[in-house]
C-alpha cells in the first residue's frame, strides 16, 4: 500500500491508482562525492530506478494517469511533449503494458543522442507520434487527433497532459514524500535540509511541496527550472499547487491545503543557460562529476542542470554543513536493445532530421546516454 494511502485511507478508496515501478526507490549516500565537492551529507533518491523497465520521474505520475486511464474506459491514450520527452515515452512504455495505445504529441527541440533514443524506443513500444511545428499548430491538430483516434478505436482518448502534471499526476509526488518521510523514519537518512530537483513542468516539485507539509518533513524543495519561464512561472506554481491541494482535500478533507506565497517557492532559474535542451558546460561538468563518483549518468537537459545548482552552491560554501538531497528523476535502465531494433526511417518523415541532422555540439557521445 502507498503511504500517502496509509496516512489518509480515504484517498486510496477514492483515487484511481495501479502499480507499474518498483518503490520504495532507494536513497544513497554519496559520501565521497559529497566530500569531494563540499557539501556536509550528500544523498540521492533513486527515481532513475522507479520502473523496471524505464524509470525516471514519470512513473509516479503515470500510477494515477494510466489508472485513471483504464477506468474511464478509453483504450488510447495521448499526451504531448518535446520530441525527446522522457514523459512520452514513459506514457508509450506504460500504457503498452496495460494494453492501451498511444498518441505521442510532439514539438521540435534542440537534438541530442537522448532524443533519437527516446524516438525509436517509443516506435518500439507502439507510439503513434505526430510532429507539429510549435504549440499553436499542437493545439489545432488535438482536435482531428482525438476523432481519428474515437474512430479508429471506438471511444475518445484519455488525454495526458504535458509531463504529466495535473492534480492527480501530482498525487505520485505526494505520496513519494511520504515514502521519504518512512525512509527518514526508518534511519536510511537524516530529514535533509535541502531537496534539489530538477523543475518542468513544475509537477515533481509541487507534489514534494504539498507532500512534505502534509507530511511533517521540514525540507526545503529547490526547484531548478530547466524550461522557459512561460512554461514554468512561480505563479503557474502557486496555482497548481492550490489546485493539487484542493483536489486531494476534495477526495479527503484531512489533507492540508496547498496554499504557499509565490515568494516561497524558491525556484532557481541561474541554471538554465541558453534554455530548454540546450546543454550547458556547467551541467555536463556535474554530469561527469555523478558518473565518475558514482556512476549514475545524468541528462543534459534535466538531471545535470539540477544537480549543477549543488556544485554552484558547494563552491560557495552555501552548504558545507547541510544535509543535501539530490533527487535523480532520469531513468537509468538501458534502452539500447529496444531503441537499437528500430530503424528510424519507419518514423513519420518530419521526424527524421534528428537522425540525419547532427546532435548540439555540447552532447559529446557518451556525456549522456
Ligand atoms: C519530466 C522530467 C523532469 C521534470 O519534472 P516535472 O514534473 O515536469 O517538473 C525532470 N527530470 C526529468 C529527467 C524529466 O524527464
Amino acid at each position: 500500500m502507498l503511504p500517502l494511502f496509509k496516512h489518509y485511507p480515504r484517498l486510496a478508496e477514492r483515487l484511481p491508482h495501479i502499480t507499474l515501478g518498483q518503490l520504495p526507490t532507494p536513497v544513497e549516500h554519496l559520501g565521497a562525492l559529497g566530500e569531494a565537492l563540499g557539501v556536509g551529507q550528500l544523498y540521492i533518491k533513486r527515481d532513475d530506478l522507479s520502473g523496471a523497465v524505464y524509470g525516471g520521474n514519470k512513473v509516479r505520475k503515470l500510477e494515477f494517469l494510466l489508472a485513471a486511464a483504464v477506468r474511464s474506459g478509453a483504450s488510447e491514450v495521448m499526451t504531448v511533449g518535446f520530441a525527446g520527452s522522457n514523459h512520452a515515452l514513459a506514457t508509450a512504455i506504460y500504457a503498452n503494458g496495460l494494453g492501451l495505445a498511444s498518441i505521442s504529441m510532439l514539438m521540435p527541440q534542440a537534438n541530442a543522442h537522448y532524443v533519437r533514443r527516446n524516438l525509436l524506443a517509443g516506435h518500439h513500444y507502439h507510439a503513434r507520434f505526430r510532429y507539429c511545428r510549435n504549440l499553436a499548430t499542437l493545439s489545432m491538430s488535438m482536435l482531428p487527433e482525438i476523432l481519428a483516434s474515437r474512430v479508429r478505436q471506438g471511444a475518445f482518448p484519455y488525454i495526458i497532459p504535458g509531463g504529466g502534471t495535473c492534480p492527480l499526476g501530482v498525487t505520485g509526488y505526494v505520496n513519494a514524500a511520504f515514502e521519504l518521510r518512512d525512509q527518514i523514519q526508518a534511519g536510511l537518512l537524516p530529514t535533509p535540509d535541502l531537496i534539489y530537483v530538477a523543475m518542468g513542468s513544475m509537477g515533481t516539485s509541487a507534489g514534494l511541496m504539498l507532500g512534505l507539509r502534509a507530511a511533517g518533513v521540514k525540507s526545503r524543495v529547490v526547484p531548478i527550472r530547466v524550461i522557459g519561464e512561460r512554461l514554468a512561472s512561480p505563479a503557474a506554481m502557486r496555482r497548481l499547487l492550490h489546485r493539487t491541494g484542493a483536489f486531494l482535500r476534495r477526495h479527503d478533507p484531512e489533507f492540508p491545503a496547498g496554499d504557499f506565497r509565490t515568494t516561497d517557492l524558491g525556484i532557481r532559474d541561474d541554471l538554465l543557460g541558453d534554455g530548454y535542451a540546450r546543454f550547458s558546460d556547467r551541467g555536463l561538468e556535474a554530469a561527469a562529476r555523478m558518473r565518475q563518483h558514482a556512476g549514475i549518468n545524468l541528462n543534459g537537459t534535466y538531471t545535470a542542470k539540477a544537480f549543477s545548482a549543488i556544485l554552484a552552491d558547494a563552491a560557495t560554501h552555501a552548504v558545507h554543513n547541510k544535509v543535501v538531497l539530490f533527487w535523480n528523476t532520469y531513468n537509468s535502465r538501458d534502452l539500447a536493445k529496444q531503441a537499437g531494433g528500430v530503424d528510424y526511417r519507419q518514423l513519420p518523415r518530419a521526424l527524421h532530421h534528428y537522425f540525419e541532422q547532427k546532435v548540439q555540439p555540447l552532447d559529446l557521445a557518451g556525456a549522456d546516454r
